[in-house]
């Protein structure tokens, strides 16, 4: 059992736009690349030109569709490690492996400590765990800790890399804990959600709902128009989805 802080200075995370995600897999790519190479490196690739293809990949993006004709609607889903307020995947290690950080609200993994039990994936509801396989240890998102705090990289490299390569500007990296901080504010603006907030695991990263589209005069694709639809609105929908 490892233990959490009682808070933590900032609350450090992400802001999906799922309005204008277009799932080119950009964030997905350099995600990869930049992690492969950084504090988590190397990410494992098995059989990556033959059957059986798995590896390392700390953001993955799923593709959703739902309706026919003029109301089918397409959503590109981004997935990743949501740095939650108060995360199972730490209480459950049982050699302190995992930790959230006091000072931004990251959620790590120390590798060296990492026994390879994999509870920390069994107790994460949102997939966010990467088990290595090669070097039999979790891994998982660590929002670039190697590039954000990177006195190396130009001011306005110090984002995560998967934001700074999203063509769409669908990605957003800040503070959440800052009331006024730019992410909080797209939050307040545009409605932002938790995922899965029934939970209790209170992620910090947020999503934004698609707006309604507009075909020949009429609105399709509005909240209320994807199917099915259910009570907790268009992130339950998401939820249903992911949990197929
Ligand atoms: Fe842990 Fe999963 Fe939350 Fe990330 S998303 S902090 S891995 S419970
Ligand atoms: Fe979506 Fe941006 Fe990732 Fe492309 S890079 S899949 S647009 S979030």
């Amino acid at each position: 059992m490892t233990t959490l802080p009682a808070a933590t200075a900032k609350k450090l995370g992400l802001v999906i736009d799922l309005d204008t995600c277009v799932g080119c897999q950009g964030c997905v790519t350099n995600c990869k690349q930049w992690n492969t190479g950084g504090h988590s490196a190397p990410l494992t690739d098995l059989n990556p030109y033959g059957a059986g293809v798995d590896g390392v990949w700390f953001n993955r993006v799923h593709t959703f569709s739902s309706g026919e004709g003029a109301k089918a609607v397409t959503v590109h889903f981004p997935r990743s490690c949501l740095h939650c307020e108060n995360p199972a995947c730490v209480t459950v290690c049982p050699t302190g492996a995992s930790y959230k950080r006091a000072s931004d609200g990251i959620v790590l993994v120390n590798h060296d400590k990492c026994i390879g039990c994999k509870l920390c994936s069994w107790a994460c509801p949102y997939g966010a765990r990467e088990y290595d396989e090669d070097e039999g240890v979790m891994k998982k998102c660590t929002l670039c800790i190697d590039r954000i705090y990177n006195e190396n990289l130009d001011e306005v490299d110090r984002q995560p890399a998967c934001v700074i390569t999203c063509p769409a500007k669908a990605r957003h990296f800040g503070d959440l804990g800052d009331p006024d901080s730019e992410v909080s504010r797209l939050v307040a603006a545009r409605g932002g959600y938790d995922l899965m907030p029934e939970l209790g695991y209170k992620p910090t990263n947020k999503y934004l709902p698609p707006r309604p589209r507009k075909t020949a005069g009429r609105h399709i694709g509005a909240p209320e128009e994807l199917e099915p639809a259910p009570a907790s609105g268009f992130l339950g929908w998401v939820d249903q989805m992911l949990s197929r």
